[in-house]
């Protein structure tokens, strides 16, 4: 719980593990709140606990459409969380799950502020850069920096020390994603930490454009 994990290293820990790897979902404030099921296909909402919602543009999001996730804590009457913007994006299945449970499913996409919002209005989520970035083979770490509204600068550190990234290929590719947006891509030996010691995927300057 905190952060999420990549899948490269839950990869890694399934395989060191010969074993199946959960995650659930929740905050420091509000406990767990969701866990996974062995279909891996978001994780289950403790209804009797939470109610979650996702939102976006000031209406419910369709069944599986990315949105603004919202938490109420139907147990806390200390401290109350009623329709407490968690800071997450994500998408909401009412529908049953292929393990037969049938509480609702929300699938996280990645915190808000990782999320850039394209000119064109297409939201990319720190889970789509995750993605993307996991199956370049030649990359072991990235991030991302938003410059201005229509500018990325791309930082990637290579698989091995000194081995050449061919940026321009890895521009292409995340050409067809990010659409009128400028790229500029770097190699470089390592990505600093923020002050809080936490890695930083996607710092994002256009994400208070995705409405809630
Ligand atoms: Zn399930």
């Amino acid at each position: 719980m905190g952060a999420s994990t990549s899948p490269a290293l839950k990869a890694f820990i399934g395989e060191t593990f010969r074993s199946q790897v959960y995650e659930d979902y929740g905050s420091h404030e509000l406990g767990g709140v969701a866990a996974e099921c062995e279909a891996h296909a978001g994780y289950h909402v403790a209804m009797s606990d939470f109610v979650v919602e996702v939102v976006r543009d000031g209406r419910p999001a369709r069944e599986g459409e990315l949105g603004h996730i919202l938490i109420t804590d139907l147990r806390n009457t200390v401290m109350p969380f009623i329709r407490y913007q968690i800071g997450d994006v994500g998408r909401l299945y009412r529908e049953p799950c292929p393990c037969g449970r049938e509480s609702f499913r929300v699938a996280v996409d990645g915190r808000l502020q990782e999320t850039i919002v394209t000119p064109a209005g297409e939201a990319l989520t720190g889970d789509f850069f995750q993605d993307f970035f996991h199956r370049e083979a030649g990359v072991k770490h990235f991030q991302i920096n938003q410059k201005r509204r229509n500018k990325l600068e791309v930082l990637l550190v290579g698989k091995r020390n000194g081995e050449r990234i061919d940026e321009d290929s890895v521009a292409r590719r995340l050409g067809e994603h990010v659409g009128e947006m400028r790229l500029k891509l770097f190699t470089v030996k390592g990505i600093t930490p923020e002050a809080s010691g936490k890695f930083r995927h996607v710092k994002s300057t256009s994400f208070s454009d995705f409405r809630l």
